[in-house]
C-alpha cells in the first residue's frame, strides 16, 4: 500500500568519515573565496572540536571570518539574533553550524535573519520564504540525535513565554553536511544516550506517523537497526568511533525520515517538557517514547510490528514458515491446511509489537544503568511537584506536532503520560555482554602524514619501490603482461612517475624522463599513495571520494590486480630495508 501522495527530496550533499573534517578541501571547492561565521559553542571551544573544525577549513579557501561560540543547550531568540548581527557586522556570505541541534538550529534561524533582517518571531511558521534564497550553509553535527542537518526544520526557545518556536523552511537544508564521527567522541554518556534516543524517536515516530512515506520508511528502519547495535555501545565505550560513526549515520538517516514523515505526540509532548520545565530534548523524548507508543499502539499494530522486528524483538511466524515449507519444499498440495494459521500469525506480530514497547523501556533502563540518564522527571529536574502540568498539557495540545500523530492525541492523556513519567521508580538494568553488539564497521586507522618530505624523497622511495615490483619474482611477470601504461601524478609533494610495460621489458621513469601519453593517469596525494601501497585503502570509495582522479582507460588498470596483494606484502618489507622502519 502506499499513501495517496508523498514528496521525497534531499538536496543536501551528506559526507561521512572518520577524520572527514581534515580533508574538505576538494568537498567545498565549488563555493570558492567566501568568508564564513561559524557558529558553535562554548563547550565545543573547551572541547577544542571549534579549533579542529577551524583547522580543518584553513586548507580550503573558505577562512573562518567570526565565530558565535555562546549558543546555550536550547536557543533562544536573543541568541540567533546576536548570532545574525555578528555574522552581518563581518560581512559574511556563507554560514557554517559546528554543533548539536541547538547551535545547527540557531546557524539556520540566523541565515533568515542575515539574508531577510527583521525579529526571529516574525520569520515563525512554515514555508515563508518562498523563492528567497540564503546563504551556503554547512552543518557539521557533534551529537548523534536531532539530525538536523538533514531537516527543513528548527526549534529556538522563547524564555519569556516558556515555548519553543517552531520554524519550517525548504532552505534550512544545507548545502552540505559533514558527518565526522570524531567530533562525536567526546559526548558525555548520558548526552550520548538521551541524543541516541532523540533518533530513535524521529525514526519511530516517522514510520507510524500519518503523513508516512515509502521512501522515509525505509530509512526510518535502517536507523533503527544502526541504533539497536550501536547505542549502548557507544555509551558503555566512548571511544568506539564504528559505534559512534553508526549513530551519526543513524541519527541523519532519521532526520531525513522524518524531515519527510515529521514526527508526532512524543515530541508535542517533550517539547512543552523542554519549554516548561527545560527538560534536555532527547531525555524527553527517551521518557515520553514508549508511553506514547502504548497510546498509539491499536492504531498502528503493524507498523509497530515492523519497528519491533528492526529492533531484534521476532516472534515465530508458525504459518508463514509452514507454509513456505510446504509450498517451496515440494508439497504445495497441503498448503491450504496451513491458512488458518494466519491467524495465529497476526496473534504474534500483535505480540511483538507490544514486545517492542517493553524493549524500548527496558533501553532505558538499560540506559540509565549505563549512564545515569534520569529514569522519571522527578530526576530529570522537576522539582516542583508538577505544579505546571496544566500548562505542560496546554502547551502539548498546541504544538504541531500532534497534528501528525497516527491517533489523535487527547489532553487527559498528555496529563496522565506527564504524571505517570513524574510518579514512575523504575529502576536501571545492568546491561548484559551480549547485549553489546560489535558495530560491524571497520574502525579507520590514522595515516601518518607528509611520508615523503619533498620530490627527492618520493622518487627515492617509491622509485626504488617500482624498481623492486619489476624484478619481483612474483610480481614481475604479471606486471609485464598486463602491456600497460599508467602514470601517477602525486600532490604534496608534486612528483610524476610512470609505469610502462608496453615494450619489451617494463621501464620506470621519473618526472620529465617520460614523454610520450599513458593510457591511465591517476591523480593522488603522495601520502595516499603510501597508504595505497600498504593496501590500506579502497580504490572503489577513494575514487567516489576523489581521493583518486583517474583519467583514460581506467578499467584497463583491472589487468594489475594480481600484484596488488603481493606488492601490498612487499611494500612494508621494502621500507624497512631502506631505513623508514617508522612509515613501515
Ligand atoms: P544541544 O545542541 O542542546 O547540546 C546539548 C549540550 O551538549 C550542549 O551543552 C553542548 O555544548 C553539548 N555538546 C554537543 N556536542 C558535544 C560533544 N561532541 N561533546 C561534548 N559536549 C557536546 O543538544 P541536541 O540534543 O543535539 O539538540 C537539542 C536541540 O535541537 C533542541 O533545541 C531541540 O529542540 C532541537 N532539535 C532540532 C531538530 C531539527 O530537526 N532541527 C530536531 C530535534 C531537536
Amino acid at each position: 500500500m502506499l499513501p495517496e501522495y508523498f514528496e521525497f527530496s534531499l538536496p543536501t550533499r551528506v559526507l561521512y568519515g572518520i577524520g572527514i573534517i581534515d580533508q574538505l578541501r576538494d568537498a567545498v571547492a565549488s563555493w570558492g573565496q567566501r568568508r564564513a561565521l561559524l557558529v558553535t559553542d562554548a563547550v565545543l571551544v573547551q572541547a577544542g572540536l571549534a579549533e579542529r573544525a577551524k583547522t580543518g577549513f584553513r586548507q580550503t579557501a573558505i577562512e573562518i571570518a567570526c565565530v558565535y561560540d555562546q549558543v546555550p543547550p536550547n536557543s533562544t531568540i536573543q541568541t540567533v539574533e546576536d548570532c545574525a548581527a555578528l555574522g552581518r557586522a563581518h560581512g559574511c556570505d556563507l554560514i557554517i553550524g559546528l554543533g548539536g541541534g541547538s547551535v545547527l538550529d540557531t546557524a539556520k534561524v540566523a541565515n533568515v535573519l542575515m539574508v531577510k533582517g527583521g525579529r526571529v518571531q516574525e520569520h515563525m511558521g512554515a514555508y515563508l520564504l518562498g523563492q528567497t534564497r540564503l546563504l551556503p550553509l554547512f552543518l557539521i553535527p557533534t551529537t548523534a540525535g536531532t539530525g538536523s542537518e538533514v531537516t527543513k526544520v528548527a526549534v529556538i526557545a522563547d524564555p519569556e513565554h516558556d515555548v519553543k518556536l517552531p520554524f519550517a523552511e525548504t532552505q534550512f537544508l544545507p548545502d552540505l553536511a559533514i558527518l565526522d564521527p570524531e567530533l562525536t567522541r567526546s559526548m558525555p554518556p548520558k548526552l550520548t544516550a538521551a541524543t541516541g534516543m532523540d533518533a530513535l524517536t524521529h525514526a519511530i515516530e516517522a514510520y507510524v506517523g500519518k503523513e508516512w512515506s515509502p521512501a522515509a520508511d525505509g530509512l526510518a528502519l535502517q536507523a533503527i537497526r544502526l541504533i539497536r547495535d550501536n547505542l549502548l555501545l557507544a555509551c558503555a565505550q566512548p571511544d568506539h568511533l564504528p559505534a559512534r560513526g553508526a549513530m551519526l549515520v543513524a541519527s541523519c538517516l532519521a532526520g531525513v525520515a522524518f524531515s519527510h514523515s515529521m514526527v508526532g505526540m512524543v515530541h508535542g509532548i517533550s517539547h512543552a517538557l523542554g519549554g516548561v520545565y527545560h527538560i534536555p530534548h532527547g531525555l524527553a523524548n527517551a521518557l515520553v517514547l514508549p508511553e506514547v507508543m502504548a497510546y498509539n499502539l491499536e492504531s498502528r499494530w503493524d507498523r509497530y510490528a515492523d519497528i519491533a522486528e528492526a529492533l531484534g524483538v521476532v516472534f515465530p511466524r508458525p504459518g508463514a514458515a509452514l507454509g513456505n515449507l510446504l509450498r517451496y519444499g515440494g508439497l504445495g498440495f497441503a498448503v491450504p491446511w496451513v491458512r488458518s494459521l494466519a491467524a495465529v500469525d497476526r496473534w504474534f506480530r500483535r505480540q511483538a509489537a507490544k514486545a517492542g514497547i517493553a524493549y524500548i523501556r527496558d533501553l532505558n533502563r538499560q540506559l540509565a544503568h549505563l549512564t545515569e540518564m534520569p529514569l522519571n522527571l522527578r530526576n530529570a529536574g522537576v522539582n516542583d511537584g508538577l505544579a505546571k502540568l496544566e500548562q505542560v498539557a496546554d502547551t502539548a495540545m498546541t504544538d504541531g506536532a500532534m497534528l501528525y500523530n497516527p491517533r489523535e492525541p487527547e489532553r487527559e492523556a498528555v496529563i496522565r503520560i506527564v504524571r505517570a513519567l513524574h510518579e514512575t521508580t523504575v529502576a536501571p538494568l545492568p546491561v548484559a555482554a551480549t547485549d553489546l553488539r560489535p558495530a560491524g564497521a571497520t574502525a579507520a586507522t590514522r595515516e601518518p602524514r607528509n611520508v615523503f618530505p619533498d620530490s627527492e624523497t618520493l622518487y627515492q622511495v617509491l622509485g626504488g619501490f617500482f624498481e623492486r615490483l619489476k624484478d619481483d619474482p612474483q610480481i614481475g611477470g604479471p606486471l609485464k603482461n598486463s602491456r600497460l601504461c599508467v602514470q601517477f601524478a602525486f600532490e604534496n609533494p608534486t612528483a610524476t612517475m610512470t609505469i610502462d610495460a608496453r615494450g619489451e621489458e617494463v621501464r620506470i621513469y621519473r618526472g620529465a624522463e617520460f614523454s610520450g601519453e599513458p593510457e591511465v593517469t591517476m591523480g593522488m596525494s603522495a601520502d595516499f599513495a603510501h597508504a595505497f601501497w600498504h593496501g590500506r585503502v579502497n580504490l572503489v570509495s577513494a575514487l567516489t571520494r576523489r581521493q583518486v582522479i583517474a583519467k583514460g582507460n581506467v578499467p584497463k588498470t583491472l589487468k594489475l590486480l594480481p600484484i596488488l596483494k603481493p606488492a601490498y606484502a612487499l611494500y612494508p618489507q621494502y621500507l624497512a630495508e631502506i631505513g623508514m622502519k617508522e612509515a613501515a
